[in-house]
């Protein structure tokens, strides 16, 4: 591992100010995969800013009936917490989805959304891949991709965002809060992962020293009848090879409103918007769950050894929506 300095600041302006300053520099959070990375000499900062004691690490409610996840607060203190567990189940179970308990005592909310792909390329630094080492080529396209990307591809990158918080966060219609060298920002969930057309290298729109302070959740009358679902190969400890988070508004048997989001399919969490508005407004049946699935699926373009995740997350949203509409409000 690569020599490197640790720091701490007083508040978030001189974080973001020693970051500013150092530009191969990075936050820590609970350093769960940023420390791993370092250990491959995949990522080689030389100075980490601990971030942990900057933020709050709280959940607290909105006036308007969401909440504000304090960016330090634990994967584990997020899930447990009543306000996630009892008005967005779907949040709570795909942190509980993710990793081990050990880690999600140690992870922070800022860091889970930043974590890094997992493609075995990125992680094993003798052969190239454009995200990690730009303009080097992508050896996962005739390689080996089989958890890799199906939606939002490109000829330079077909890497999967890995975390589960992310997905449920998108399928809500979270915000993210940041303080940077240019100030605040608020972005919304679906803008802040990027896909890799052109820029592989960049997971997100923040700039460096970009720190993530808060997540705001907004309220949702139908928060409660939502749920995350995650295929993988083992039943723990392991990545999603598809996910569903969503969350559903069904009355007299049509489905008045609907938030659907796929994890393990794209560079970023996948925003089911076409499949959304084919089910808003019609009968609350499994034929039209199918093709609301399928019509978001239409756009994808599988590699041979990941084609099976096609019908894999037509079956598991298909599957997670006929749960949320037979199960209890
Ligand atoms: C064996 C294993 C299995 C796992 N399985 C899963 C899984 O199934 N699903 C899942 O979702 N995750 C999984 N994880 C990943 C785990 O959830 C992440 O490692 C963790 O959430 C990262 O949080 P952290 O606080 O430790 O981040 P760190 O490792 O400290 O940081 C990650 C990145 O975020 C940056 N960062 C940290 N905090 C901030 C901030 N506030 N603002 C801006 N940048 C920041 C860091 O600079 C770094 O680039 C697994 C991890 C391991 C090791
Ligand atoms: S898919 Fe992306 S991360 Fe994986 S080898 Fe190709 S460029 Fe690298």
């Amino acid at each position: 591992m690569k020599p490197f300095r640790y720091a701490r600041a007083d508040d978030v302006t001189g974080a973001v100010a020693l970051l500013a300053g150092s530009p191969n520099g990075a936050f820590l959070g609970g350093g769960t995969n940023l420390v791993d990375l370092m250990k491959l000499d995949v990522a080689t900062p030389d100075l980490l800013v601990d971030v942990r004691r900057l933020t709050s690490d709280q959940v607290e409610e909105l006036p308007g009936g969401g909440i504000r996840i304090g960016a330090a607060t634990p994967n584990s203190e997020l899930a447990a917490h009543p306000l996630v567990r009892g008005r967005y189940p779907v949040l709570s179970q795909s942190l509980l989805s993710g990793a081990s308990g050990q880690l999600r005592n140690l992870a922070t909310a800022g860091g889970n959304l930043l974590q890094r792909t997992r493609c075995v390329y990125f992680q094993n630094v003798t052969t190239p891949c454009n995200k990690r080492d730009p303009g080097t080529g992508c050896s996962a396209i005739d390689g080996y991709h089989r958890e890799l990307a199906i939606l939002g591809t490109s000829s330079e990158c077909v890497a999967t965002h890995p975390s589960d918080f992310a997905v449920a966060l998108a399928a809500l219609d979270a915000t993210v809060h940041t303080e940077g060298p240019a100030g605040a920002r608020r972005i919304p969930m679906a803008e802040l992962h990027r896909l890799p057309d052109g820029e592989p290298h960049r997971d997100t729109v923040l700039a460096h020293g970009e720190l993530i302070t808060a997540i705001e959740v907004p309220a949702l009358s139908f928060g409660t009848r939502s749920r995350y679902r995650k295929v993988r190969d083992r039943a723990s400890y392991a990545f999603a090879l598809v996910s569903v988070a969503a969350a559903v508004d069904v009355a007299d048997g049509t489905v008045r409103d609907v938030r659907i989001a796929l994890g393990g399919v794209a560079h970023k969490p996948w925003r089911a918007t076409r499949a959304e508005e084919l089910l808003r407004g019609g009968p609350a049946r499994e034929d039209r769950f199918r093709a609301a699935a399928e019509a978001e699926l239409a756009q994808a373009r599988p590699l041979p050894g990941n084609a099976f995740k096609v019908p894999l997350a037509r079956n598991t949203l298909t599957r997670t929506l006929l749960d949320l509409v037979d199960g209890p409000a």
